[in-house]
């Protein structure tokens, strides 16, 4: 991915977790919520098809408040899909509409519609409840990492991938190893000698299974989890059975009961805390080096004024964004050519007084404070991060900083 595409995605996965958080906050005052997931192989017709069936099977809903709306968002989802010719977008797209409580027994009707998602809309979903359905969506946002998974013990392997919070299961391999039970007849030694041998073979089939899905995709693997009873998963990696490279990139090894494909879900569960902290690497290190520039260095710039100069100067090497930071900028102009800048949560627009002149200036132009910035940042060649909140000094960014930040290319005094 070029970092163009990549700041693009940065961007509309901003855009997305905005719309995702609004429409979380809505609920119904019955099951009247209706949410439609869109693959992107659908044919149109056979959208409009199910909604028209689902509107005619809403005629026997008791309630005569829900059975209206429940038609009403059915009616404005079929409107929208007018607008589409005979596929969906591509990665297909997700609708959403009903009347939601607006407070004092009143409801609002409101329709959205999310076009290309992220990632590929899995599978048709059709879903009506009193809020709407969005952890699809949620989970397509969240960052996507590549792993490599290893479920074995002496008698079954399977290997798959960790894509994102899709397991996928790929290979599985059985083994002839024989039971700790020798039958009559047979030397102690003897048999020993050919039960360690078959578990060598074993673990050399499923290192050879792991190599051959893995290894081709090194470069773009985050990390490999090894799991399996002890000492099965030991051995096998104390062994090297695996390629050197992949061994290299093992992050840990797991407790797991079983090694089916259930296995490997039970893998991405027990190594939960190794993967949330390989997620939030990246924001850390910048992190860390945002705060030694600042005690150390002069290449740092915080808060939304300063790190805009900066920005403006084409200065700014990495805009640190905070993922949380909700604010709208509002840009005033007084009559005498002043322009300044204030930052605004919730609603409406304060008056300004104009710190140069002292004119009250009632109106303003209001904008998203992220959108402002990563304009800029788009025209300077700026690569925009955004920073979890989920750890210490991610936290701090946005309650000590202002939630904005940068990494300078070359010290301002700004
Ligand atoms: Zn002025």
């Amino acid at each position: 991915m070029s970092e163009q595409e990549r700041e693009q995605s940065d961007k509309q996965k901003y855009e997305f977790r905005k719309v995702i958080e609004e429409l979380k906050e809505y609920r119904g005052s019955g099951t009247q919520l209706v949410t439609i997931y869109v693959p992107p192989d659908r044919l149109v017709s056979d959208v409009v098809a199910h909604v028209t069936q689902e509107h005619s099977e809403a005629s026997n809903i008791k309630s005569k408040d829900t059975r209206t709306n429940v038609q009403d968002a059915l009616k404005s989802i079929k409107d929208r899909l007018k607008y589409y010719d005979t596929k969906p977008p591509e990665n297909g797209m997700v609708l959403f509409s009903g009347a939601v409580d607006a407070g004092g027994g009143q409801t609002d009707m409101i329709t959205r519609v999310l076009e290309s998602p992220p990632q590929p809309v899995e599978s048709f979903r059709y879903h009506c409840d009193s809020e709407f359905l969005t952890e699809p969506l949620e989970e397509m946002l969240a960052d996507k990492g590549l792993f490599g998974l290893v479920v074995l013990d002496r008698r079954e392997a399977n290997v798959g991938w960790l894509r994102g919070k899709r397991v996928e299961p790929v290979k599985s391999a059985s083994s002839l190893v024989p039971g700790k039970q020798r039958k009559g007849g047979q030397s102690a030694q003897r048999f020993a000698r050919l039960r360690l041998e078959a578990i060598d073979n074993f673990y050399q089939e499923v290192a050879g299974m792991a190599n051959d899905l893995f290894v081709p995709d090194r470069h773009d693997i985050d990390g490999i989890l090894v799991g399996g009873p002890s000492p099965t998963k030991d051995e096998f990696l104390d062994g090297d059975y695996l390629h050197h490279e992949l061994q290299d990139m093992v992050l840990g090894k797991f407790d797991v009961a079983y090694t089916d494909e259930s296995g490997l879900h039970d893998l991405v569960d027990a190594a939960s805390e190794v993967l949330a902290e390989h997620e939030m690497l990246e924001d850390k290190q910048v992190m860390e080096e945002f705060f030694k520039e600042l005690h150390d260095g002069d290449k740092a710039t915080y808060g939304f004024e300063p790190t805009r100069e900066n920005l403006m100067m084409g200065a700014v090497d990495r805009l640190l964004i905070s993922e949380d930071l909700r604010q709208d900028v509002v840009t005033y102009e007084c009559s005498n050519g002043h322009t300044e800048r204030e930052l605004v949560e919730g609603t409406g627009t304060p008056t300004h007084t104009c710190s140069r002149c002292g004119e009250e200036v009632e109106d303003g132009e209001r904008e998203d404070v992220i959108d402002h910035l990563m304009e800029i940042a788009n025209q300077r060649g700026t690569e925009t991060i955004f920073v979890s909140t989920d750890f210490e000094k991610g936290e701090q960014l946005l309650t000590a900083f202002g939630g904005v930040a940068g990494l300078l290319r070359y010290a301002t005094g700004v």
